[in-house]
């Protein structure tokens, strides 16, 4: 220890080679070399010296592998590399591979190669994990080994030059990194990058711009790419990117457009953010930027607005609440119904009419379990305090992945007007039942028969006089089709009657006998009107009935009466007649005027009387069935040609004109038509005061004849022209009462054309004369 104390303080002024060598000299100096294997300085061959000497004065990192022992000497720009708690200062003057363990394996066969080649060797950034900061740390190295000859010129070491490049490589790395990382964020977000340098004018496009803008290739002219730019925002986006490449802009660029992208068949919108970058002269020398295709984004969000624009729009009732009931959106219906100003901070349960809230919260938790409701509840308007009524349904929202519930909707219609016309019409229907029961009190005490049937024909009401007159229970009825006391032999007849009227839901009247309480059958006459809501719903019908058996009876003595009455009076008004042709065949020439007026107007009379006889006699075979027909083939125009020549004998004063129709033979009774006929021309004649003008006319089609009979005389009233064809009735009025007749003409005529399966029928007006008709059918006989 005394001896390098001594050494020491001798070295201080003696070993210039050291001199200014930092702190790596000063410790070189201090080290007690005596022990050490390159031995005492005193002992270093001049080549050592020499070349510590240069090591120790460089300022770029050095380190020396000296001798046979590689005994390492470095410099204070090393130092740094060893890091702090390592091999400095301990490895100074010791055995390189005591020191160097960890990268021996590396370095040796480096060492190797240049001493026994006297090569320099070069590596670059190497990766050379080496022992520092009390860890392993990966260090990259720039390095070069290079032979150091002694004094017999034989290799005595290696120097190292080196430099760590760790720091390099690691911020090229990160450079790497984070490129990486841009990449894979464009390719992610499949963007589009650009970058222009003005001053080149060139456009670079990466390869998804390329393909959107059909580039053909990285580096382009940037207007190839603005070619391809929808044309009507060609000049929108020429004006952004000249704006943005100003310095008054800031260098700003964001924009939207259409491009035509050849690899699709549409027109695709894309979103350009950029900016330019200005020097200090503030000339822009760059804009770059990136592209996104937002079409599909741009798309949901027009949908989304017009969904938004219904929601805003519609006059349903629509919201959306959280979990826990906060709303969390009302649409300006759901607010105006609610008379609310505001929804934040408010609960479902605040909507509701505080009678429904019960109700309303049980519904609200079904909605945790089950995803759908909907039923009628009342809200409330906060403004008014008045309820309104909503079709409530409540929609239950979850989440697509987790099935948890993540929110609560409503759509729900106002029926507020609905509920309003249902109450309407529960009034409506107690006031019918009401008055129902009003026109039962009144039908009970009626002097009539009243019956009421529902739409399918089964009776509903019986008044009181029905059951009394029947005599047994309403119950019997009530439901049923129709009264079982009819009496059997009548029942075709009102089929025949009543089966036509209903199918056509028509006025019915009809004759039929019923069996009364007592057992007796009674003639009742019955009138049924079908019954027809407001709106013209067939509802059923309501008949009225009267016991008409009296008059019946009474009408059948008087048919006996006419009947027996004309059969006695018809032989002798037919001796007076054969007396009367007698009489005025001989007095035909006699010169007594007297006497032949007096015969003309007899035989006259008589023959109006015997027309009525024969009438009479017509009626009573009628009522009795013996009307029958003698049918036979006939020249229809020959028979009314005879029978105007007949009716125009009698009646010169007229003009009768026949319009004869294409055609001739009928089926039918000779004489039963030429009775029609004849009853037609006298009426015509007859009901002419003043015209002298009658018109006949056939008319023949392919199934049936037609006969008019037209006459200018005093015409028949609209009301009357249906009920002329019935038994004795006659038009009352002055005209009227000048003309003789019983009203059976008609009747009887209607009768003889309806056996021939014909029609019969006037056209008239009152006042200017009448046009009756009949048909028949051309119907020929069977052989
Ligand atoms: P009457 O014997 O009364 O003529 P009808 O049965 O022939 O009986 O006619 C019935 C009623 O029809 C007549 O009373 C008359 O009021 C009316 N009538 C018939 N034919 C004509 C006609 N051509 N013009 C006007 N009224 C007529």
């Amino acid at each position: 220890m005394g001896n390098a104390r001594m050494n020491h303080t001798k070295v201080g002024g003696q070993y210039p080679f050291l001199k200014k060598g930092g702190e790596m000299g000063e410790l070189i100096r201090a080290k007690n070399w005596a022990n050490t294997l390159v031995g005492p300085i005193d002992d270093w061959p001049q080549s050592l010296k020499t070349a510590l000497s240069i090591l120790l004065h460089s300022k770029f990192p050095k380190f020396l592998f000296w001798g046979p022992d590689l005994i390492c000497f470095y410099n204070d720009a090393f130092r740094p590399s060893l890091g702090k708690d390592g091999k400095h200062p301990a490895m100074l003057g010791e055995k390189g591979e005591d020191y160097w363990g960890e990268i021996w394996h590396i370095i040796k066969p480096l060492i190797d190669q240049v001493l026994t080649d006297g090569e320099a060797t070069w590596s670059e950034d190497q990766l050379i994990p080496i022992y520092r900061n009390g860890a392993i740390e990966n260090v990259y190295w720039t390095f070069s080994y290079s032979p150091i000859s002694d004094e017999t010129n034989t290799v005595a070491g290696v120097w190292v030059t080196c430099i760590e490049t760790t720091q390099n490589i690691l911020s090229k790395q990160k450079l790497e990194d984070s490129k990486d990382q841009l990449h894979f964020a464009v390719e992610a977000a499949k963007l589009g990058t650009w970058d222009y340098q003005p001053q080149t004018n060139v456009f670079r496009a990466n390869k998804r711009l390329q393909q959107w803008f059909n580039l053909p290739g990285p580096d382009v002219d940037p207007n190839i790419a603005y070619q391809m730019v929808d044309e009507p925002d060609r000049d929108r986006v020429r004006k952004a990117i000249e704006w943005s490449m100003q310095y008054e802009s800031g260098g700003e660029y964001d924009i939207t457009y259409k491009i035509i992208r050849l690899d699709s068949d549409e027109k695709r919108t894309i979103r350009a953010i950029g900016r330019s970058w200005f020097n200090e002269n503030k000339e822009v020398y760059r804009f770059n930027g990136i592209l996104q295709d937002v079409t599909d984004q741009v798309l949901a969000e027009k949908e989304n607005k017009l969904l938004s624009t219904i929601v805003a729009q519609s006059n349903e009732f629509i919201g959306m609440a959280s979990p826990d009931n906060y709303v969390k959106y009302l649409n300006p219906a759901a607010m105006k119904m609610l008379g609310w100003d505001d929804y934040k901070n408010r609960k479902i349960e605040e909507c509701v009419y505080p009678e429904d809230l019960p109700k309303a919260k049980k519904l609200i938790k079904k909605l945790l379990k089950q995803d759908y409701f909907s039923q009628e509840m009342r809200f409330l308007n906060e403004k008014t305090g008045e309820p309104f009524w909503l079709q409530w349904n409540g929609i239950s929202i979850r989440d697509e992945k987790t099935n948890k519930i993540s929110g609560l909707a409503t759509t729900s219609p106002n029926i507020e007007e609905h509920k309003h016309a249902e109450a309407q019409l529960r009034e409506a229907f107690s006031k019918v039942e009401e008055s129902e029961k009003r026109f039962r009190k009144v039908a009970d005490h009626a002097p009539v028969l009243i019956m009421m049937t529902d739409d399918e024909g089964k009776i509903r009401f019986v008044n009181k006089l029905w059951i009394d007159f029947i005599g047994t229970s309403l119950k019997q009825y009530l439901g049923s089709d129709t009264l079982k006391n009819m009496h059997p032999e009548d029942e075709d007849a009102y089929n025949f009657i009543c089966t036509p009227a209903f199918a056509r839901k028509e006025e019915y009247r009809v004759e039929y006998r019923v069996r009364r309480f007592d057992g007796n059958y009674r003639w009742i006459s019955e009138i049924g009107v079908p019954r027809f809501t407001e709106d013209g719903h067939f509802e059923g019908y309501i008949n009225a009935a009267m016991d008409i058996h009296d008059i019946k009876m009474q009408e059948h003595q008087k048919d006996l009466f006419i009947g027996m009455a004309s059969h006695e009076l018809k032989t002798p008004v037919t001796s007076i007649k054969g007396y009367t042709q007698v009489l005025k065949a001989r007095y035909e020439e006699s010169e007594d005027e007297l006497l032949k007026n007096s015969l003309e107007i007899i035989d006259k009379q008589i023959r109006v009387l015997t027309s009525l006889i024969s009438d009479l006699l017509d009626l009573s075979k009628m009522k009795t069935g013996g009307l029958e027909l003698n049918m036979e083939i006939f020249d229809l125009n020959e028979l009314i040609k005879n029978i105007v020549q007949e009716i125009t004998l009698i009646n010169p004063e007229f003009e009768i004109k026949f319009s004869e129709g294409k055609g001739k033979n009928v089926f039918a009774d000779r004489e039963r038509i030429g009775q029609v006929l004849i009853n037609l021309l006298n009426n015509a004649v007859k009901y002419s005061p003043r015209s002298r003008r009658i018109e006949i006319e056939s008319a023949f089609t392919a199934k049936k004849v037609k006969v008019n009979v037209r006459d200018y005389g005093i015409g028949i009233n609209k009301e009357n022209q249906k009920k002329i064809f019935n038994r004795f009735f006659r038009e009352e009025g002055k005209d009227e009462t000048t003309f003789p007749g019983f009203g059976i003409g008609l009747y009887i005529t209607s009768d003889i054309i309806k056996k021939h399966n014909g029609t019969i029928g006037v056209n008239s007006t009152k006042g200017e004369g009448s046009d009756f008709y009949f048909t028949l059918p051309l119907q020929q006989p069977k052989t």
